[in-house]
């Protein structure tokens, strides 16, 4: 991964990641809005008008346009190019960690799926089943075919990592007096645990919650929100996936490693 081809490589797939990032800022405009997320073309939100291909070229159009729409001129928000480049790193990094193999592919796919996740549950609170649900099966189908991981694995990884957020979900009320959690951050996590097994799935909810807290208590002693707004849970978890994905059997081997002392 450290020749001319490797660079060409992670090159390729970082400008592939950017291309499909594209599309992803569509399903994250689109799909809490329930709009079709293939019909109509790309336009402008505020004018309406047809977004042509060449204004269309991931994070190349935004820096040519300075970030403002051809025809009204209106501000064209920073989430887009940010999610086109987020995404092309993440392929980078799942190229780098993983090569060129199938479970690559599927952890694009779970990269991707995350992505907008989180851009959607940041954006309106929504963790779409239209994300989460395709996600469940293809993180099922990958585990019994191109993963290492396996169907059985696959399926305990789904039933232990949706569980344990149902039990939270189930406990919040009564445990810290408030709603603490939705069914979409638990139909995130049973895609979670499909597609990684159940140990990088409850690591994904103990670094969501690590994170979640550290963040929660940040924003409320600097006053940003107050004690009792709502803090999107998903990011953090989508966060956490992200650690279990690149990090996850290094940190297993640390943990053990402490256990055995
Ligand atoms: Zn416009």
């Amino acid at each position: 991964m450290h020749d001319g081809h490797g660079l060409m490589l992670l090159l390729v797939s970082g400008v592939f990641g950017a291309v499909v990032g594209s599309f992803l800022n569509v399903c994250i405009y689109r799909l809490p809005r329930r709009e079709s997320v293939a019909w109509p073309g790309s336009h402008c939100p505020a004018c309406s008008h047809a977004i042509a291909w060449y204004d269309n070229i991931p994070v190349v159009s935004y820096v040519g346009l300075v970030g403002r729409c051809r025809h009204c001129e209106v501000r064209i928000p920073l989430q887009y190019p940010l999610v086109e480049i987020l995404n092309g790193l993440g392929y980078v990094g799942v190229v780098w960690s993983f090569g060129l193999t199938w479970s690559t592919v599927a952890y694009c796919g779970l990269f991707s799926a995350l992505l907008v996740v989180a851009g959607t549950d940041l954006t309106h609170k929504i963790i779409p089943n239209a994300i989460t649900f395709p996600g469940i099966v293809l993180g099922l189908i990958s585990a019994g075919t191109i993963l290492p991981l396996g169907l059985i694995n696959g399926i305990i990884g789904l039933l232990v990592g949706g569980g344990i957020l149902w039990l939270l979900a189930w406990a919040s009320p009564y445990l810290f007096g408030k709603e603490g959690m939705g069914g979409g951050d638990i139909k995130l996590l049973a895609m979670i645990g499909a597609f990684l097994g159940w140990k990088p799935a409850v690591m994904t909810i103990m670094v969501g919650s690590f994170l979640g807290s550290v963040v929660g208590v940040a924003l409320i002693a600097s006053k940003v929100i107050r004690r009792d707004d709502y803090i999107p849970f998903g990011p953090f978890l989508v966060c956490g996936a992200l650690v279990a994905l690149f990090f996850g059997p290094s940190l297993l081997d640390w943990y053990q490693s402490l256990l055995a002392g």
